[in-house]
């Protein structure tokens, strides 16, 4: 069953997100099977938002859909429908990808309700079946078990968890027609007023974040978020948490780390009062180094952690925190004199 991949790349203000790269990587490893024999395309959806199409050709697009319009600059459930429903009819791909993420499952959720397609979501892999079709793997029941699933509608469209699928490196070199769309968002009965930024200070999206300081059961109550809070500010970083500790209702769970909460993938993960249970393990053992404070020698996060130190994290996180706030404010570039 020949057929292209349709990757949608979501973007917040113009910057890409690390899904649509992850998902260009997964799209090209996809459509280079004997079975599909297509390639990777991928849409790209806003206004003003041109600029980053060469980005998408150099992490594998071989053709950019760009649908570009002041109607399309907030993301609106029913403009984006409208304009991706009308692409799919045009391109008819085989498979259509969208990221896991809040606009991803909305978006994809009222496209395949308006194609009448099936949908599977927070897909974690992918296998090429004998008669060309994905077989997809996704967990069910709060990630107690996990499925396997063969959409019989085509184009078979997925969104798919954020920082599972690897990205092609890079090539600056490769480049990708970039087909404008004529938009027709047709009439539009709700939109977008005001946005309010949440209070607190979680400025840094975890799944995007590049260091997380992550905290656990061993903070012992919600007041204690604020040493991590501390930590996190210094190193520019997004506060993450077990599952334990937002059960307990110490923090929200768009903060969880782990299999039934985010997979983050950061250069560096400090993880402080948690033990290391496979699924905490599930969503950040990826992380390029991992940090790990915890009074326990025996703790299991020591055995997938790059440095630990055993002890009291109501003692360590604060010396690490003054630490790290004066050797960076020593690495800050001494202001020109004149
Ligand atoms: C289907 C399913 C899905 C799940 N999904 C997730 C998930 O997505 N994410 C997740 O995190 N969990 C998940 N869990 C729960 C998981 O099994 C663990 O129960 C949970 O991760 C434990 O959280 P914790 O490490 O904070 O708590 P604990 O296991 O209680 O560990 C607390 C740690 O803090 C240490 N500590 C205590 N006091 C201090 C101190 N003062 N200084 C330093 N260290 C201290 C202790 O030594 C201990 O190691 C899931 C479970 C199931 C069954």
């Amino acid at each position: 069953m020949p057929g292209n991949v349709l990757v949608v790349a979501e973007h917040r203000d113009g910057h890409l997100k690390k899904v649509a790269f992850e998902m260009l990587g997964e799209g090209t490893r996809i459509a280079a099977k004997m079975e599909l024999g297509g390639v990777v395309e991928a849409a790209l959806l806003g206004s003003g938002v041109g600029g980053v199409a060469d980005a998408l050709a150099h992490y594998g697009a071989a053709r950019v859909y760009l649908a570009d319009d002041p109607s399309l600059g907030r993301y609106s459930s029913e403009g984006y429908t409208t304009v991706l429903a009308q692409l799919i009819q045009k391109t008819e791909p085989a498979v259509v990808l969208l990221g896991a993420t809040p606009q991803g499952q909305d978006l994809a959720a009222r496209v395949a309700a308006r194609l009448g397609l099936g949908l599977a979501s927070d897909c974690t892999a992918f296998e090429v079946a004998a008669d060309g079709r994905l077989m997809i793997t996704r967990p069910i029941y709060a990630g107690r078990a996990i499925a396997t699933v063969i959409e019989k509608t085509i184009p078979q469209m997925l969104t798919v968890r954020p920082n599972v699928m690897v990205p092609l490196e890079p090539d600056p070199l490769r480049t990708a027609p970039v087909e404008k769309l004529a938009v027709e968002t047709g009439d539009i009965r709700a939109k977008v007023i005001d946005l309010i930024q949440e209070s607190g200070r979680q400025q840094v999206g975890l799944s995007e974040a590049e260091i997380i300081v992550s905290g656990g059961r061993g903070l012992k109550g919600p007041e204690n978020f604020c040493l991590l809070e501390e930590l996190a500010d210094v190193l520019g970083a997004a506060v993450g948490a077990s599952r334990a500790a937002v059960d307990a209702g110490w923090i929200d769970h768009s903060h969880q780390v782990g299999q039934t909460g985010k997979t983050v993938t950061p250069n560096l993960y400090i993880a402080c009062g948690i033990s290391g249970a496979a699924q905490h393990l599930a969503g950040m053992k990826t992380a390029r180094y991992i940090v790990a404070i915890n009074r326990d020698p025996d703790a299991p996060i020591f055995r997938v952690a790059d440095y630990g130190i055993v002890g009291d994290l109501f003692e360590v996180v604060p010396i690490l925190t003054a630490e790290l706030k004066k050797a960076l404010q020593q690495k800050r570039p001494v202001p020109q004199q004149w």
